[in-house]
Formats: structure tokens, sequence, C-alpha cells
């Protein structure tokens, strides 16, 4: 099954650093695959630190550059219109959009197409929260007026994950600039195409130059860079927790606030009195969308012993039926991002086998996916000890775990047992129960007889323990990405 040839329409070995598409500095290059094959899809540039201080110059000149700031002198209604007309935009662009994600991550289409729509949607948002942020007037002594600004950090970093572009770059980059912050982006040296081409978009719907700012490249070179320079006012992260605390480290010495947003290995927790005809489409799609590779992957399917068996031959049914392939070919899942990738996902099934854990379902590869794609079967096991390996560590990959439970209390102790707490879900019927387990899980997010459900553009997001702090989407982001300002005045 041959993947289908792509046409990319610019360039894509340049940086966009002050509204201009240069060379990296140095002019070198480096490669992107296409997963579904193996095969060079691309060149993108190999940034230095000099673009990436070309590029906070740009930024900060679009904030306070006097003539040039086109973009610091802009309202917050202003500001709104530009992000809407983005969003705009990018809806007109889907299918460019999809289409690059597919070749470049090796989603499926129709997952692409909706990151694509969720794009669109971070920019809807948005452009119509600009102008919705408040202050507020605080009461205090006699003679004086109190009150308090919610103004920009200034210039921001972004440094983004190759799993989701489009939507991580929605949600960050949508809810910085609507706060008035001129953006540096760091795409993953894996998979940026829908980042540049992101950028493209904006300036064509009228992004004042240096607004937004792309230096693509190595994590260690521009990350770095990125990371820990000194013209950065906040950054914002989305990737491992080992790159996550570096940065923090690299920020921490200029003393700037920074957004963590990590890993996860997030249960769904079914009890006996569960609707399992409705939570069985979101027990296996929350562990296989994008073959896996969800920082709020549900990992660890939690079942009460009473339907435990039901459960899994119900589960195990479905994997059978799962089907893995070329992205463009929009089965079930596509390849996972590269060898490396691969190579990790394969040393946990090894490892699996080898600890005598029962596979309770296999997913299938096409029989003419190509040879030199990354393809992974996805991979039902259980039921596992909830202190193994494959309960406890993120693998980043279409492998779920099943793990047996006995009553509410040792629910909350399996699913609290982890490093991680980004995302929870909770299946039963039992209202004081549904209150009881939001309560008691230690996660960002919890949901109650659904999972991840309408992309979560509006909701709050972000981990405790080692998932990170701080939170993106929804309005709670623009807390993040501005900075309080208060004033007393005092008149007598
Ligand atoms: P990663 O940490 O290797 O890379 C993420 C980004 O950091 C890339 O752009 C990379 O180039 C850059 N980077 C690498 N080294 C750097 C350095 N020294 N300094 C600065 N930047 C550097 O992560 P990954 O493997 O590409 O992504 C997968 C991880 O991301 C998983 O753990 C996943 O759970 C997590 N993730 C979390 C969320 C979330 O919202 N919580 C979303 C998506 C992915």
């Amino acid at each position: 099954m041959p993947a289908s040839p792509l046409t990319i329409p610019f360039a894509t070995d340049r940086q966009f650093i002050g509204g201009e598409w240069r060379a990296a500095d140095g002019g070198a290059t480096l490669a992107l695959e296409d997963p579904s094959d193996g095969g060079e899809l691309a060149r993108i540039g190999r940034g230095t630190a000099a673009d990436i201080d070309a590029a906070v110059a740009a930024a900060r000149t679009a904030l306070d550059g006097g003539e040039a700031s086109a973009w610091g002198r802009l309202s917050a209604t202003e500001r709104g219109r530009v992000l809407s007309a983005i969003g705009r935009k990018v809806l007109e662009n889907v299918e460019l959009l999809a289409a690059l994600e597919v070749h470049d991550v090796g989603k499926p289409l129709k997952q692409a197409r909706a990151d694509a729509v969720a794009l669109a949607r971070y920019c809807e948002f948005y452009g119509g929260a600009a102008d919705k942020v408040q202050g507020a007037t605080l009461p205090f002594a006699a003679g004086f007026t109190a009150l308090t600004l919610r103004e920009p950090h200034g210039v921001t970093g972004h440094i983004v994950p190759w799993n989701y572009p489009m939507q991580i770059v929605g949600r960050s980059v949508g809810a910085a600039l609507a706060m008035g912050n001129a953006c540096v982006l760091k795409p993953a040296e894996e998979a940026c195409l829908t980042v540049l081409a992101f950028a493209r978009i904006c300036a064509e719907a009228g992004l004042p130059s240096g607004a937004l700012n792309v230096v693509t490249g190595l994590g260690e070179e521009v990350g770095a860079a990125l990371a820990g320079h000194g013209g950065i006012d906040h950054v914002s992260f989305t990737g491992s927790v080992a790159t996550g605390a570096l940065v923090q480290i690299a920020a921490a010495r200029n003393a700037v606030p920074v957004t963590l947003e990590l890993g996860g290995k997030s249960p769904q927790i079914v009890f006996a009195d569960a609707d399992l005809d409705a939570a069985l489409p979101f027990l296996v799609n929350a562990g296989i969308q994008n073959a896996g590779q969800t920082c709020s992957a549900a990992s660890r399917i939690l079942v009460e012993r009473p339907v435990f068996d039901a459960v899994r031959a119900r589960m195990s049914e479905r994997y059978r039926a799962l089907r893995v392939g070329p992205a463009a070919a929009d089965l079930d899942l596509g390849p996972v991002i590269s060898r490396r990738q691969k190579e990790i996902v394969d040393h946990f099934l090894a490892l699996a086998r080898d600890s005598g854990l029962a596979i309770a379902g296999e997913g299938s590869v096409v029989g003419d996916a190509p040879k030199g794609g990354y393809y992974v079967r996805p991979t039902l096991v259980g039921d596992v000890p909830p202190e193994h390996s494959l309960a406890q560590d993120e693998i980043f990959g279409p492998v779920q775990v099943l793990i047996a439970f006995d009553g509410e209390a040792e629910a909350i102790r399996i699913a609290n047992g982890t490093r991680y707490g980004l995302v929870a879900g909770v299946w039963t019927r039992d209202g004081a129960r549904q209150m009881r387990m939001a309560r008691a899980l230690r996660c960002g997010q919890v949901f109650i007889n659904n999972y991840g459900a309408g992309g979560g553009i509006e909701l709050p997001f972000g981990g405790v323990k080692h998932s990170g702090h701080g939170r993106e989407k929804g309005f709670e982001a623009l807390y993040g990405f501005s900075a309080l300002k208060t004033i007393a005045i005092h008149h007598g």
C-alpha cells in the first residue's frame, strides 16, 4: 500500500523571524521522515542559538520597538480580531494541514483533520476571549483607589513536541497572543510542517511581523537556547519529564516562570455499575488514538472485579479488529513517529512477555504496509500488577494495561499510585461516588462517564506531580500567559 505523494507548497528549510523567511544561521538542514515508509519527506533548517537571538529580538521589537511595534500597539479587541481571522484561514486550509500532518506525524487522515479543526477552534476561542480578561478594583484604605491589571509577560518561548503540533501550538501560542505577548516557537525536529504552515497562515491573516517567530532545529541546540535565553519572559514547554526539568532549570537561572505540560499514565476506572456499552469505545479509543502517542492516553484501565472478565473480553474483541497501516490509508492506527519510538514500545512488549503477563488482545498491521514504516501492533495486556513497569511507566505507544480492583478505596490507591497525575476517567452510575472519585483523584482533569469529550479547547488542562504544573486551554490559560499588576492611587 504505497503512501500517497505529498506536494508541500512552501520551502520547508526556512526560519520565520520578524515576518521574514530565511535560512538557518550557518545554512545547515535536518531531514524529516515520513513514518509511514521511513523515507525522507522534507528538510528543515537546523537553527542555532544565533537564530534564537534574532527571533527574541524580533519579538521584542514587535512589542516595544517604537514605529516597528505594530503588535504591541494593538488593543485587546484588535488582537482578538487578528486571531479570529487566523482561525478562519486555518479552516480554509484544513485539507492542506491535514495532509502535512498525515505524512509528518503518521497520523490517520481523520485524526489529522480533527487536529486542524481544533487549531482553528483555539484561534476562535482565544480571539473571542482576548478582550474579556478583566482586572478588579480592590477595597483599600481611605483616600486610595486600588486596582489590578492583567499585562502580557512580554516575549514568551514555546517548545512543543511532535505528537499534536497543531493542537499544542493552538492552545499555547493562541492564548499567549490573545494576552498580547510576542512568541518564539520551537517545534519538534521530528515533525514541524504544520507549524511552518501555520506561521504562513498567521502572516496571510494579518498577524504583525515579529508577533510569532518560528525557529526549527534540535532540542538540545535551539530548544535549550530558547529555554535559557535572557530575553524571554515566560516559557511554555510540552514534552517529556526529563526535558521539562532541564527547561525549568534553564529558565530558573533567569527567574522566568514556566508552564510544564508533561507525560502521564492516566487511568480510566470502570465500576461494576457502569454502562459498559457507553464506556467501551472510550476505553479503547483513548488508548490507541494517534497510536497511543498522546500525553492524556488512557493507558491504564482499572476494572472492578465483578465486571473484569466482561470488560477484558469486550476490549479484546475490539483490539482484534484494529488495523494498523499507512496514515494516508486512514485506518484505526498509523505508524509511531520514529524507529526510536518503535524500539521503546517493542521493549515494553518484550518485557510484558518476559514477565509472563497475559496478552489479552492484539490488532494487526495490514499486509501491504511499507516495510520501512514504524508499525506496532496495538496490544492489550492484563491483568497487570499495579506496581509493574507496564502499569507505572509512560510507554507512548498503543499499549493498554488492564488492572483489576476491589472497591472504591483500592481504585483510588491504584489510580493515584504512579508518579504522574494528568487525567482520569470514571465510569459509574452512582452520583455520590462520581463526586467522591472526582475529589479523591490526584490529577488535573477528571472525566465522569466520558473521556476527553469534545477535544477540551474550553477546559483548563495540565497536570500535578510529574505531569507538570500550570494550565493551558480554556480561559484559565489567559491568566498563565499574563502578569498581574496592582495599582494603588492616592487621591486624598
Ligand atoms: P521531548 O521532551 O523529547 O521533546 C519535546 C520538545 O522539547 C521538542 O521540541 C524537543 O526538540 C525539545 N527539546 C529536547 N531537548 C531539549 C532541551 N535540552 N532543551 C529544550 N528543549 C528541548 O518530548 P517528546 O518525546 O518529543 O514528546 C513526548 C512527551 O511529551 C511525552 O512524555 C508526552 O506525554 C509529553 N506530552 C505532554 C503533553 C501535555 O500536554 N501534557 C502533550 C503532548 C506530549
